[in-house]
């Protein structure tokens, strides 16, 4: 059935709910178009982790931090080739956007900070019920004012009048047609293409293959429409070729681990491949740990011990990870090194040696790898050791938005009536997103976008 309203928002995971609930603020009557029978895409499934500088548990630790740091510490994380003044955006409201998520929307946060790779302090926060603590509460906030959200409703193609102007969506519920008209404005919020094979082939320049031997920790849905939808209207695509690996993944379903948990925590962990050696810093950042990872040629092995466990209340906090894994042979735990080592076949005698030298390492301020943060000697057992591969996590390329979060088209004109926010879009991330950063990202851009398109006449 064809219907109007002011504001059509496409996809509602992170970018779109948050785009929808500010579009509805400054008074547009908005709708949510899913494809899925259910909200949230790529953001329910991540840790929704958002690095925020001086944030309030920050405040609280005595941490110094910046938004001019977080800025540096994203573009050079990103090779540079991101658009410097959407990182400035990004790192200058982060902080708001997390107070807006805690405190207007009712996102609960630990009491705890996270510390991904690339960043030189701890910054980021992340809700207690993980994706879910954040992708629920928008959820509701969002219908309980109002936002209309239409499941099992794909957007398939963009709508222009005689001047150009996008001012609707074409979309399916199953075999039905219909538009959707926007008497303001349309936002992108489609996500990226990470789990678009074809896609990933086609524009990848630095992996030696992304085809289907790589597996990713998308959801299905995200196969890149929005942009192939945009760069169809003109819209321009930057950034495309670079696509992010996450580093360690459960070899079975492609998906990150919540027992690498040390990794980001400012415990750490070590890494080893078969032959019992380390081969990278493991908190360096994804691409230099993915590209270690890969050298390996095959899986590799994440390491830690029982204090370590203990200190992150791992073992009542992932229980049915540490179990379900078990069981799927890609978790061993024992209590001396020789045995983890024997369980895999991994060479017991330069694990141990390994360990020796990464504790020596910390206690001489010398790591082989250069890594200078997150380390704590780990001497006792047990130990843990996960089995882990490399597995296709974000695209970082997508559709030109401007500051005001505008669609640009090939010749760096605004495209009158289109909006975008979230990982369909290619300023922000460079060649390598900083971890905990999308989160950042979505949330800013996606309130941006929102309150434009609410504005757009
Ligand atoms: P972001 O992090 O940028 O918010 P997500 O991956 O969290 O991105 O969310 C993107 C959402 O867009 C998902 O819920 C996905 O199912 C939805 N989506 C993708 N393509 C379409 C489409 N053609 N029509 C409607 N929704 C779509």
């Amino acid at each position: 059935e064809d219907k109007t309203y002011d504001v059509v928002v496409l996809g509602a995971g992170g970018a779109g709910l948050s785009a929808a609930i500010e579009a509805q603020a400054a008074g547009a009557n908005v709708v949510v178009i899913e494809k899925m029978p259910y909200v949230g895409g790529n953001t329910i499934l991540s840790y929704a982790e958002l690095a925020c500088p001086n944030n309030w548990l920050q405040e609280e630790q005595g941490i110094e931090d910046s938004p001019e740091l977080m800025a540096k510490e994203m573009w050079e994380g990103g090779g540079k080739v991101a658009k410097k003044e959407m990182v400035d955006i990004v790192a200058n409201n982060a902080t708001a956007a997390a107070e807006w998520l805690r405190d207007e929307i009712g996102v609960k946060y630990q009491d705890y900070l996270v510390w991904e790779g690339g960043h030189s302090v701890a910054r980021a926060v992340e809700p207690i019920d993980l994706g879910p603590g954040m992708i629920n509460p928008l959820k509701e906030y969002a219908e309980g004012h109002g936002v209309e959200i239409m499941l099992n409703t794909k957007a398939e193609e963009l709508i222009q009048d005689e001047t150009g102007k996008v001012v609707g969506v074409k979309v399916s519920q199953g075999d039905q047609t219909a538009t959707i008209s926007a008497n303001r404005s349309v936002v992108l919020a489609t996500g990226g293409f990470g789990a678009n094979v074809e896609m990933r082939e086609h524009y990848n320049t630095r992996w030696e293959t992304l085809d289907e031997s790589v597996k990713t920790t998308n959801s299905p849905a995200i196969v890149g429409d929005g942009i192939v939808m945009a760069e169809k209207i003109g819209a321009n695509l930057i950034n495309m070729e670079h696509i992010q690996l996450y580093p360690f993944n459960n070899p079975i379903t492609g998906v990150f681990y919540g027992i690498e948990a040390p990794s980001w925590s400012g415990e750490g962990l070590i890494y080893v491949n078969k032959d019992g050696k380390r081969f990278v810093n493991e908190v360096a950042m994804r691409d230099v740990r993915a590209e270690g990872i890969l050298a390996q040629g095959g899986l590799v092995y994440a390491i830690y011990n029982q204090e370590v466990a203990d200190r992150l209340n791992l073992e009542e906090k992932f229980a049915d990870e540490y179990a379900r894994c078990l069981e799927d042979g890609v978790f061993f735990k024992a209590d001396t090194l020789e045995e983890v080592a024997e369980h895999y076949g991994i060479n017991a005698e330069n694990l141990v040696e390994t360990m020796d030298k990464y504790n020596e390492g910390i206690e001489n301020n010398t790591d082989e790898f250069g890594r200078t943060t997150s380390m704590v000697t780990m001497k006792e057992g047990p130990w843990f050791i996960l089995e882990g591969v490399v597995s296709v996590h974000h695209t970082m390329g997508g559709v030109e938005i401007n500051e005001n979060a505008e669609v640009l088209d090939t010749e760096g004109s605004v495209m009158p009536g289109l909006f975008a926010a979230g990982e369909v879009t290619g300023s922000v991330h460079g060649n390598n997103r900083v971890g905990t950063c999308a989160i950042a990202d979505i949330t800013v851009f996606g309130r941006i976008a929102g309150r434009n398109a609410a504005a757009a006449e």
